[in-house]
């Protein structure tokens, strides 16, 4: 396969062989296999644990997929405070993790001034861990002051790379240019950058799937976020169908042919609509895995989807039966830092 060579030998490819890539599953084990090699090569067999706080289940976005929505008079709300927050991060520091994710809703309290203290506050006690931080879009000025707090990641996904599909899954009031500029910007002031994706959304197709592909190809961001879209009861979106978890493993795959380097999660939707779907995961090349440290209470409700996985390999409380799990099938477990190589 034309296209299949040209990815492997690190050409870019257009629209066409990304469709070709992305609908023709013959080649399917192949290339499932050879993002395992190319895994292997970068990190070796290695799975990287972040430790995820859902910090705010407070939003003032209305995206239609997501549970979190303002419209959604259902959802529970709940804001952890600073020293919640710390002492989560406390917490998972003496389990051993040394990433944080810190994510939540785009709550106007959680201004980049009071974010940054907070980071500051993380990485003064605990200057040997990495800070994430996945709180949506802000202006080049507030990502600007969060950096300079010391935050050295920022999880964005671009959610779709097709302007129109953009305008399918949120309001008017959001814009896909404003997305695409947060992105370039966090990129430019030199966090490792993640985007991504959902794979299945309303509106979806191979068509949008490949134009995410070319989008990351230009980017080139050090993470991407890949998981099935679930859909949300109390949400516009509430009757469609569930993305598809073979195509989100068959993407993963490709994004790992399309750069080796990537930290790839197997996401908690993939384990949520998936028997096993964290393990298919690495089995299809992710290396990433972030198991959720929010406190019980809150963990219950922040739902994006219905389902959502917050027991099991999902909890950051159990991770040493995580990484015995994955010893079977030969992976080691890593709470260290893993940046980007
Ligand atoms: N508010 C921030 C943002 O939107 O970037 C960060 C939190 S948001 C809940 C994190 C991600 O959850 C989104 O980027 C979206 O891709 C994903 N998500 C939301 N609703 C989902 C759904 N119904 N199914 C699968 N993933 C979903
Ligand atoms: Fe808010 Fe993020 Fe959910 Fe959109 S995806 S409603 S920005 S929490």
């Amino acid at each position: 396969m034309e296209a299949l060579q040209k990815l492997l030998t690190a050409q870019s490819l257009n629209k066409d062989e990304w469709i070709s890539l992305i609908a023709d599953r013959s080649h399917e084990s192949e290339i499932r296999e050879m993002a395992c090699e190319k895994r292997d090569e970068v990190y070796g067999r290695v799975v990287y644990a972040r430790g995820l706080i859902e910090f705010t289940s407070i939003c003032r976005n209305d995206c239609y997929y997501c549970g979190l929505r303002k419209s959604n008079a259902a959802a529970e709300r709940y804001r952890l405070s600073s020293d919640e927050i710390l002492s989560t991060v406390s917490y998972g520091h003496s389990i051993g993790f040394r990433t944080f994710v810190l994510q939540g809703g785009e709550d106007p309290y959680f201004t980049a001034e009071r974010l940054s203290e907070i980071v500051r506050e993380i990485k003064y006690s605990y200057p040997d861990s990495a800070v994430t931080l996945s709180v949506g879009e802000m202006s080049d000025d507030d990502y600007a002051v969060l950096r300079a707090a010391g935050t050295d990641r920022y999880l964005l996904r671009h959610e779709t790379a097709d302007r129109y599909h953009y305008s399918i899954l949120h309001p008017s009031s959001m814009s896909f240019d404003n997305r695409i500029r947060a992105l370039k910007t966090l990129k430019r002031l030199g966090f490792q950058t993640g985007a991504g994706m959902m794979i299945g959304t309303p509106g979806s197709s191979y068509e949008t799937l490949a134009e995410d592909m070319l989008f990351i190809s230009s980017l080139k961001p050090a993470m991407v976020g890949v998981g099935p879209f679930i859909p949300h009861k109390d949400t516009p979106f509430g009757g469609k169908t569930q993305g598809s978890t073979e195509l989100t493993l068959h993407m993963l795959s490709l994004l790992r042919l399309l750069d080796p380097h990537l930290l790839l999660p197997s996401t908690t939707a993939l384990g949520t609509a998936e028997d096993n779907g964290h393990v298919k995961g690495f089995m299809h090349g992710a290396n990433v895995i972030m198991p959720n440290l929010t406190p019980m209470d809150e963990r219950r409700k922040y739902l994006l989807y219905d389902g959502k996985k917050i027991t099991g390999e999902e909890a950051g409380e159990n991770i040493e039966e995580l990484r015995r799990e994955l010893r079977k099938f030969g992976y080691h477990l890593s709470l260290e830092r893993g940046d980007y190589r």
